[in-house]
C-alpha cells in the first residue's frame, strides 16, 4: 500500500520538499524518479549499512556520536595485490623516466596500457576467479595516490576502468554468465572500460536522458548520443546508461574496433584530461546482444550508476592527494631557490603558510580516502561520506593549484612546461566530473534530511492535505486541532532536543592528542547543533525548501566541514608522524574558522608558519621521493 501522501501536483511531501530543482511540476515528477533510484540503491545494502545507519547520518541524528565509525583500520593488501601494485608503479616509473608515457597523439601510450596490463593493474578490483587480484578498495584507493604522484592520468584511468566503468557494474550487478564473459578480458586489459552516462542534454539532470534501446529479436537497438566520455575509443567495453521501456538501464557494450554507420565518435577540443581520450559517442540503430543487459535484483540503471560513482568519488579524492603531493614537491625547490629582498621566499611567512596549507589539504584528503574506502570495504553504502570526499578532494586540489602552487611560482607558473601551466585544466575539472560540487552538496543535504522528513514532516503534510489546509497557522484553533496528532511527535522531539545536555564525545581511552581531541569534540557538537538547524530549516521552509538552494548549500557546506574535521582529527590521532598531526591541526583550525567566522589568531599563524618551515626542511614524509621538475628560467642571483 502506498502510504505516502500525494500532493495536488502528484508528488509526495518528501519528493516535493527534497527535489534539487524546485518550481515546476516537471521537475517534481522527474526528480521523484531520482529519489526512487536513490531508495533502490539503499535497498541493495543490508539495513545496518544503509544511509540512515551511516556514520554521517548517525553523528547528526543520534544522541551518541559513533566515534568508532570515524576510526578506520589501516588498509591491508594481500601479497599478490601488493606485488601487482609494485609492478604497476615500476611500469609507470619506467615509462616516465624513458619519456614514453604519452604517444605521438599526446595520449597515454598503448605501450603503457599494455605494460600495466602485464603487471595486473587492470584487475586490481576484480576477483582472482576472473583473473584479477581482488584487492580491498582501501588498498586500491591508497595505491591510487601513489600512482598519481607518478602520473595522475594513470590513476584516473584505473578509476574510470575499475570504479565507474564496466567493472563495478559487472561485479555487483552482472549474472554469472556476464561476469565470466566480460571480467577476465577486463582484468587482463584486453578490453579497457569507460562509463557513458552524460548526454548533451543530461549532465547534472540525469532524468533528461534520451538515449534509448529497444528490443528487436535477440538484440537491443540503441539510438542516441553520449558526451564527455573518458577513455571512450573504438574497442573499449563500456557501461552504457540508456532508457529501455522509458526506464534507465545499463547495457555492457563492446564498442566495435572501427567506426561505422551505426557507431561514431564525436570529437571536440577538451582541455581537461588531455592525455586521455574523451569523446562523444553517437549510436544509430546500433545492435547490442540482449544478454548484455544488466538486471539488478532491485532498481534500475541509475541504481547501478550511483553504486560505481561512490567508488569513483573516493578515487578522485585519492588522485587529488597524489596531484597535490606533486605540487608541493615542486613548490619547495622553487621557494628555496627564489630570492627576493635578499632572502629566499621559503623563509617568508606568507609562503610558509601556503606550504603548511598544502600539507593540511593533503592530510585532509588522505584521511577522507582511508575513512571512506574502509567504510565501503565494511559494506556501507557510504553515499554521504563519499560525497564529502569528492567535494573536499576537488576543492582542495583547485585551491592548492590556484591559491598555493600558482601564486608561489609567480610568472613562471604560466610558462610552457610548468607543472601548473600544463595542468591547470586537470586541476579544475574534478570540480565538475562525477557530479558538480554544489549540486552534490545539495544531494548530500537531501539524503541527510530524508528520514527526518519522512518521520515528522510527511504526516503533517498528509494531515494538511486531508483537512484542506494550505498554509498552517498555529494560532488558528481550527488548524491546531486538525493537525494536532500529526504535529505532536515533532513537537515532542523538538522539545526533547531543547532539554538535552550538549553531547559528550567519548574519546577516553583512545589516547588522542589534546589538540586533535578538541577538534573532534568541536565537530561532534557542531554536527549536533546542525541537527536542530536542519530541522528548523525544514520546519521554516516546508514544501518550498527545494527552492531555498542557497540555504541548503550553505548549511550543507558547514555540515561537510564538520565531518571533515571529525574524520581528519580522529584519523590523524592514529598517525605516528607529528608533522601529519600538526597538518591535521591546521586543517581543522582552518575549517573551524570557516564555520565560526572567527579571525585567525597569532598562535594559529605561528603554528602554520612553523609547520611550513618543517615541511620545507624535508619533514613531511608524504612527499619523500617525489621528483620535482627542473626550475624554469633559473637565473643568477
Ligand atoms: C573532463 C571531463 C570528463 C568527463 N568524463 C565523463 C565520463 O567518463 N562519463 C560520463 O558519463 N560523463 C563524464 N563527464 C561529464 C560530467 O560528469 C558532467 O559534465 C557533469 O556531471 C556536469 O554535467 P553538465 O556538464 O551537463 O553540467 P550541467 O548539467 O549543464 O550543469 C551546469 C551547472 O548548472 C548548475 N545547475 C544545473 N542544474 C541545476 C539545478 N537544478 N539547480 C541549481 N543549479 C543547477 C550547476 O552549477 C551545474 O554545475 C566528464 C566531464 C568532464 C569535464
Amino acid at each position: 500500500m502506498d502510504t505516502q501522501v500525494r500532493e495536488p501536483e502528484g508528488q509526495t511531501f518528501v519528493e516535493a520538499a527534497l527535489k534539487l530543482g524546485g518550481k515546476s511540476e516537471e521537475e517534481a515528477r522527474t526528480t521523484g524518479s531520482v529519489d526512487r533510484a536513490d531508495d533502490q540503491v539503499d535497498a541493495l545494502f543490508a539495513a545496518r549499512y544503509q544511509t540512515p545507519h551511516s556514520p554521517v547520518h548517525r553523528v547528526v541524528w543520534e544522541r551518541e556520536a559513533p566515534v568508532d565509525l570515524f576510526l578506520p583500520q589501516p588498509p591491508v593488501a594481500s601479497p599478490d595485490c601488493e606485488r601487482t601494485m609494485q609492478r604497476s608503479l615500476e611500469a609507470a616509473r619506467r615509462h616516465r623516466s624513458q619519456g614514453t608515457m604519452f604517444g605521438p597523439d599526446g595520449k597515454v601510450s598503448d605501450a603503457v596500457l599494455k605494460d600495466l596490463g602485464a603487471a595486473g593493474y587492470w584487475g586490481l578490483l576484480i576477483g582472482p576467479e576472473y583473473g584479477g587480484v581482488g584487492g580491498s578498495f582501501a588498498a586500491f584507493a591508497r595505491f591510487l595516490t601513489k600512482m598519481a604522484t607518478i602520473e595522475p592520468n594513470l590513476a584516473g584511468l584505473a578509476s574510470v576502468h575499475g570504479c565507474i566503468g564496466a567493472v563495478d557494474p559487472l561485479r555487483n550487478f552482472g549474472n554469472s554468465e556476464q561476469k565470466e564473459r566480460h571480467l577476465p578480458r577486463l582484468a587482463s586489459g584486453e578490453r579497457l572500460s569507460a562509463f557513458a552516462l552524460t548526454e548533451p542534454c543530461a549532465g547534472s539532470d540525469l532524468t533528461a536522458l534520451k538515449t534509448r534501446a529497444e528490443l528487436d529479436g535477440d538484440d537491443y537497438v540503441v539510438n542516441g548520443e553520449k558526451l564527455f566520455i573518458t577513455n571512450a575509443v573504438p574497442g573499449r567495453t563500456i557501461g552504457l546508461v540508456c532508457l529501455i521501456d522509458k526506464r534507465p538501464a545499463v547495457l555492457i557494450v563492446d564498442l566495435p574496433d572501427q567506426e561505422d554507420e551505426h557507431f561514431q565518435l564525436v570529437s571536440y577540443g577538451l582541455l581537461a584530461l588531455r592525455h586521455l581520450h574523451n569523446h562523444g559517442l553517437r549510436f544509430r540503430d546500433f545492435r547490442v546482444p540482449r544478454e548484455n543487459l544488466l538486471e539488478p535484483a532491485r532498481g534500475d540503471g541509475l541504481t547501478i550508476a550511483y553504486h560505481g560513482l561512490n567508488l569513483g568519488r573516493v578515487s578522485l579524492c585519492a588522485t587529488a592527494a597524489g596531484a597535490m603531493r606533486v605540487m608541493l614537491a615542486n613548490m619547495l625547490p622553487w621557494a628555496q631557490f627564489r630570492r627576493t629582498y635578499g632572502a629566499a621566499i621559503v623563509t617568508r611567512e606568507l609562503v610558509q603558510r601556503r606550504i603548511a596549507r598544502m600539507a593540511a589539504l593533503i592530510v585532509g584528503c588522505d584521511a577522507l580516502v582511508d575513512w571512506c574506502s574502509w567504510l565501503l570495504d565494511q559494506g556501507f553504502r557510504g553515499e554521504l561520506e563519499c560525497i564529502v570526499a569528492k567535494i573536499f578532494g576537488s576543492e582542495a586540489q583547485k585551491e592548492a593549484a590556484v591559491e598555493l602552487f600558482m601564486k608561489t611560482h609567480g610568472g613562471r607558473a604560466f610558462l610552457r612546461g610548468h607543472v601548473f601551466g600544463e595542468n591547470i585544466h586537470e586541476y579544475l575539472a574534478p570540480c565538475i566530473y562525477e557530479g558538480e560540487g554544489e549540486m552534490l552538496g545539495m544531494a548530500f543535504f537531501k539524503s541527510l534530511i530524508k528520514e527526518h522528513g519522512k518521520q515528522f514532516f510527511e504526516p503533517v503534510g498528509r494531515a494538511m492535505q486531508a483537512s484542506g489546509i494550505k498554509k498552517p497557522n498555529p494560532l488558528n484553533p481550527a488548524h491546531a486541532w486538525a493537525l494536532r496528532s500529526a504535529v505532536w511527535p515533532y513537537l515532542k522531539w523538538r522539545i526533547g532536543q531543547m532539554l538535552l545536555f550538549t553531547r559528550q564525545v567519548h574519546l577516553d581511552g583512545l589516547s588522542i592528542p589534546p589538540a586533535l581531541a578538541a577538534h573532534a569534540a568541536f565537530a561532534a557538537e557542531a554536527l549536533e547543533r546542525g541537527r536542530l538547524e536542519i530541522s528548523d530549516t525544514m520546519f521554516k521552509h516546508q514544501l518550498r525548501l527545494a527552492d531555498r538552494q542557497c540555504r541548503m548549500a550553505e548549511l550543507s557546506q558547514r555540515l561537510q566541514d564538520s565531518v571533515v574535521i571529525l574524520a581528519a582529527s580522529l584519523w590523524a590521532s592514529r598517525q605516528s608522524s607529528e608533522v601529519v598531526q600538526a597538518a591535521a591541526d591546521i586543517l581543522c583550525q582552518d575549517l573551524t574558522r570557516r564555520i565560526t567566522g572567527q579571525r585567525p589568531s597569532d598562535a594559529y599563524f605561528r603554528a602554520a608558519t612553523k609547520l611550513g618551515e618543517t615541511v620545507a626542511s624535508g619533514g613531511f614524509e608524504a612527499i619523500a621521493g617525489i621528483e620535482a621538475g627542473e626550475i624554469l628560467m633559473p637565473y643568477k642571483p
